[in-house]
């Protein structure tokens, strides 16, 4: 896949490089549904993947993308043999982003940065789908297939598509073009137009199972210690993208401790303390940036924009508290330890939740939701920040 932070990404990127079905962790439901509509030739002109973040999602729409396309899988007699050869033309086009007929958006933010020939614009993984990327897609897609037996568009987070951009969108999948199918992919349904969603065939993505993500984890880090791998497993939760973003940026392993331990001290805080959680909050979402980017690029565009950038990691410091909150209200309403995201903080999470009342950290959840898509608007992000934290500190009572 293209480095998100990559310089000059165009607007609609090409895929990257991908491996087949069959080495996509822990989705062997998903993976099922779609080898089945390939056998059966009903493949559906829309799906709309849903599930946690980081799980893979877009991972399998892309896989899709091969399978539907892939030339020496055409005599197909059985469910399990579909899968893309990754070594005829059209496999190796997908997987090296130049095939012309299969596109992939996700959020995404243009950047002024300044350097000695003057400004330039970049583009760097974002907090919206904007109406110019969704209209470079509509485009594409009423344009006949140059190569593709199946143009396939890809639109990750499409939760992040403002209502402009959903609603030129919605026209496509009103009337379909023959041959083109639009994987969406989502962590959050209910910010989804129902009218796109009713327009999808829904298939719901799961985290991997502790075992399978281990498997998982080791094949792709055959170096890391056992041990490790096992405890990275139990933190992500089964998420495994978020597990191989962490293990190669290890230095965001340290950000989430200090973010749950700022959880974890929200019912001593007071209200007044809110501005301050609030500042924290978006400091570690700068941090987050600093730790994932290549360095020159991650201070470049955090001088040019550090509003844009800021907003664009929040995303991650939100997914870190919500696991918190998550953990909290299983643990309120009696739920077993043993189900925790945070498995490592397990005692603390059962220790706090004891004194909690379950439908005020339940609500924390939602609140943080709500957060998100504000700062992924254009709510200004230093008062959406505090009010959360005011929010979070009241759920803590
Ligand atoms: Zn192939």
């Amino acid at each position: 896949m293209p480095t998100p932070g990559g310089r000059g990404s165009p607007l609609i990127e090409d895929t990257g490089h991908f491996m087949s079905f069959s080495h996509i962790v822990g989705l062997e439901q998903p993976v099922a549904v779609l080898r089945r509509a390939i056998v059966a030739e009903r493949v559906s002109h829309a799906y709309l993947l849903h599930g946690p973040a980081n799980i893979g999602k877009t991972l399998l729409a892309h896989e899709f993308a091969k399978a539907v396309n892939c030339e020496t899988n055409t005599a197909i007699d059985s469910v399990e043999s579909v899968d893309p050869c990754d070594e005829c033309s059209a496999c190796r086009r997908i997987d090296q982003g130049s095939h012309p007929d299969i596109r992939a958006i996700r959020p995404m933010a243009k950047v002024q940065a300044e350097d000695e020939e003057g400004g330039a614009d970049v583009v760097i993984e974002g907090a919206m789908i904007t109406t110019e990327q969704v209209g470079h897609l509509v485009t594409e897609a009423s344009l006949k297939a140059s190569q593709a037996r199946r143009k396939v568009f890809i639109i990750s987070s499409a939760e992040a598509m403002n209502p402009t951009a959903a609603n030129r969108l919605l026209k496509t999948l009103e009337e379909p073009p023959p041959s083109t199918t639009l994987v969406l992919t989502t962590q959050n349904l209910s910010r989804l137009l129902p009218t796109i969603i009713s327009r999808c065939q829904m298939v719901k993505c799961h985290p991997a199972p502790p075992a399978v993500a281990e498997e998982g984890l080791r094949t792709r880090f055959p170096d890391a210690d056992p041990g490790a791998l096992r405890s990275m497993v139990a933190l992500s939760g089964g998420r495994v993208g978020w597990a191989i973003r962490l293990l190669d940026h290890p230095e965001t392993l340290e950000l989430r401790d200090r973010l749950l331990d700022a959880a974890a001290s929200l019912p001593a805080r007071d209200w007044f303390e809110g501005m301050a959680v609030g500042e924290g909050l978006i400091g570690a979402a700068e941090e987050w940036w600093l730790a994932t980017e290549d360095a020159e690029f991650a201070e470049k565009a955090l001088k040019a924009s550090p509003d844009r950038v800021r907003r664009t990691k929040m995303n991650d410091v939100l997914d870190v508290l919500l696991t918190w909150f998550r953990d909290l209200s299983l643990l309120a309403a009696g739920g077993n330890v043993e189900l925790v995201i945070n498995a490592d903080r397990g005692d603390e999470l059962a220790a706090i939740a004891r004194e909690r009342q379950p439908a005020r950290v339940q609500r924390a959840c939602g609140d943080i939701e709500e957060a998100r898509a504000q700062i992924r608007g254009n709510a200004n992000l230093r008062l959406a920040a505090e009010v959360l934290a005011f929010k979070l500190i009241r759920a803590c009572r």
